[in-house]
């Protein structure tokens, strides 16, 4: 080999080693491009210099000059680009993992049953209600005497309700914050009681031992049964949709009376009859009346002077027949995978 063609494939290396160096994306691909420029086994300055050897005596002293000069620019144009690459690769030992998938951020719902409250709520909020509160560990007197339950009344029987001594029960209904209502506020009087109430129940598909109830009260002078009616028929079409049929049916309970039980027609089979209504197109949604007059007594109002009217009834039936829910179990499981999917 001559100097001249020594020295040209130097210069063709020199020429070509930056653009090379600099096409280096990341760590590896760097120490592919130092291999293939200035690797010992096979970079082309060392091919380029095993030719020094075949060169005339008096050319290797300058050969070897060019070759070094060449070699320490392209040593610091790699160097450079190193510490380039370095500087934006993640530290080794980090505890950041680029490549590790996102982390969802898992946001929590509400319950079905508080979504049925709230709703209710809502609605009765428009009307001029306003929210009234009792204690669950009441007096006997409020959960049954007040509300005109007669002594004998299977209801206070031990088998259906817990008895706490000292002339208290776990709250039966939510009806004794009629009366504590009653005795705090003159009429006219507006409130809804939301609120959890216990029976001595095991818990099987369509009973529980504790669960929530929402009491309404109305009492004021000329209060009648067509308000009752009225109110209540406005609260199913805004619950359930503007073309929701209702029927009330005679019923009975110690504090009112009259007594009415409202069914609404079966939203899922719309009335033709399916396995949510039991076949019957209809589905028991409250139980109401017109407040007895021994109750209006027993708060200490005039019976002569006022009427009112009262319901009662159990979100979590609602919610049930809203979503089709085959077990009230499922309610109180806390399983996850199944309140997630409730959302207002
Ligand atoms: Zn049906």
């Amino acid at each position: 080999m001559s100097l001249p063609a020594f020295i040209a494939a130097l210069d063709l290396l020199a020429a070509d080693a930056p653009a090379r160096i600099g096409a280096a994306v990341d760590l590896e691909a760097w120490t592919e491009v130092r291999n293939a420029l200035v690797g010992r086994q096979s970079g082309r300055l060392t091919d380029i210099m095993a030719g020094l050897g075949a060169l005339a005596k008096e050319d290797r002293r300058e050969a070897g000059q060019r070759a070094n000069s060449v070699k320490v620019a392209i040593e610091e144009a790699l160097a450079h680009r190193h510490a380039e690459l370095a500087a934006a690769a993640p530290k080794s030992g980090s505890s950041f993992d680029l490549s590790m998938p996102a982390r969802g951020r898992w946001k929590g719902a509400v319950h079905p049953v508080s979504l049925v409250i709230d709703e209710v709520i809502e609605i009765f909020r428009e009307l001029g209600f306003t929210i009234a509160l009792g204690p669950e560990a009441e007096h006997a007197w409020y959960n049954f005497g007040a509300l005109n339950f007669p002594d004998d009344h299977p209801a206070m029987d031990l088998h259906d309700t817990l008895y706490l001594g000292d002339g208290q029960v776990l709250r039966t209904h939510t009806s004794p914050v009629q009366v504590r209502t009653l005795q705090q506020y003159p009429p006219p009087v507006r409130v809804l009681a939301p609120g959890n109430v216990y029976r001595r129940d095991f818990f099987d598909p369509s009973h529980a031992p504790m669960f929530a109830q929402i009491e309404g009260l109305v009492v004021d002078e000329g209060v009648s049964f067509a308000d009752l009616k009225a109110t209540l028929s406005h609260f199913a079409r805004r619950f359930f949709g503007s073309t929701t049929q209702t029927r009330f049916r005679p019923s009975y309970f110690p504090f009112t009376e009259p007594s009415a039980e409202m069914d609404v027609q079966c939203g899922v089979c719309s009335g033709s009859g399916c396995s949510v209504c039991k076949q019957s197109g209809w589905i028991e949604i409250l139980g109401a009346g017109m407040v007895h007059p021994a109750v209006l007594e027993a708060a200490g109002l005039d019976s002569e002077r006022f009427t009112g009217w009262a319901f009662g009834m159990g979100p979590a039936r609602t919610a049930i027949s809203r979503h089709g829910i085959p077990d009230i179990r499922i309610l109180y499981d806390a399983d996850v995978r199944f309140l997630d999917q409730f959302t207002r």
